[in-house]
């Protein structure tokens, strides 16, 4: 009996640089799962917050680690994280869980937590999957690498203007504030650093429409895999 080859798609890149709602696109067209790990390590944060515990703080952080369960599940195709069995895919969507997590995925305890998981969905589907080491450490192997950005100025505009529209209330230079210290915390930690695998396609998202990025990346996704 022959294997079946599964085949994955690797997207990282800093935030707001449009990774999701790209991925999440092209995963709907060639009919792939898209797999969001920045909401694994969100849920890690709020569970964090959620029980009093300072995010930055390791051993706080690592003790919490195995009281919780973490899991993805799809619902209509969607993405959805469940903390220890609650669905909080919206409530991570907060400025203060996007420290938080920014702040438990320094910590090699947590990447390990949360490797397994984001392995394991990458053994038995295609899958496009986002975030900040899928290329260099979670998935080497993948059959296509693509380290996406933009100046930090557009992503922040990007993700107020998202806010916005979520009803939620924000202020243009807190998120550009907060993007640029995310990046540095992202760039600069010791595990697993935020930077493009060495065989990564790279992709400059500045000043397109989101339609122009999802055109170049469908392209880009098509030559590689032909
Ligand atoms: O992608 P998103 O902004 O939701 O990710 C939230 C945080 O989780 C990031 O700032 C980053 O610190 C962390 N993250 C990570 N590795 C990933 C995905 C996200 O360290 N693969």
């Amino acid at each position: 009996m022959s294997e079946t080859i599964w085949i994955a798609i690797a997207i990282d890149g800093p935030a707001g640089a449009g990774k999701s709602t790209i991925a999440k696109r092209l995963a709907a067209e060639l009919h792939f799962v898209y797999v969001d790990t920045g909401a694994l390590y969100r849920t890690v944060g709020l569970a964090a917050l959620r029980r009093g515990i300072d995010p930055t703080d390791v051993e706080g952080v690592e003790s919490l680690l195995p009281s919780i369960c973490v899991e993805l599940t799809y619902i209509d195709d969607t993405q959805r994280v469940l903390l220890d069995g609650e669905d909080v895919s919206e409530l991570i969507r907060t400025p203060e869980v996007s420290m938080a997590a920014s702040a438990v995925s320094a910590m090699p305890a947590v990447r390990k937590f949360l490797f397994h998981l984001q392995r394991e969905i990458a053994s038995s589907h295609n899958v496009i999957m986002d975030g900040r080491d899928i290329g260099t450490v979670v998935l080497p192997h993948a059959q296509v690498k693509i380290f996406l950005s933009a100046s930090a100025e557009d992503r922040a505009r990007r993700r107020y203007d998202e806010m916005l529209a979520k009803g939620m209330e924000a202020v243009y230079e807190d998120v550009l504030e907060d993007m640029k210290q995310r990046d540095y915390n992202d760039s600069h930690r010791a595990a697993a650093p935020l930077k493009p695998a060495d065989d990564a396609i790279m992709v400059d998202t500045t000043g397109n429409t989101l339609e122009e990025s999802i055109a170049m990346m469908k392209k880009l996704v098509e030559e590689s895999l032909a």
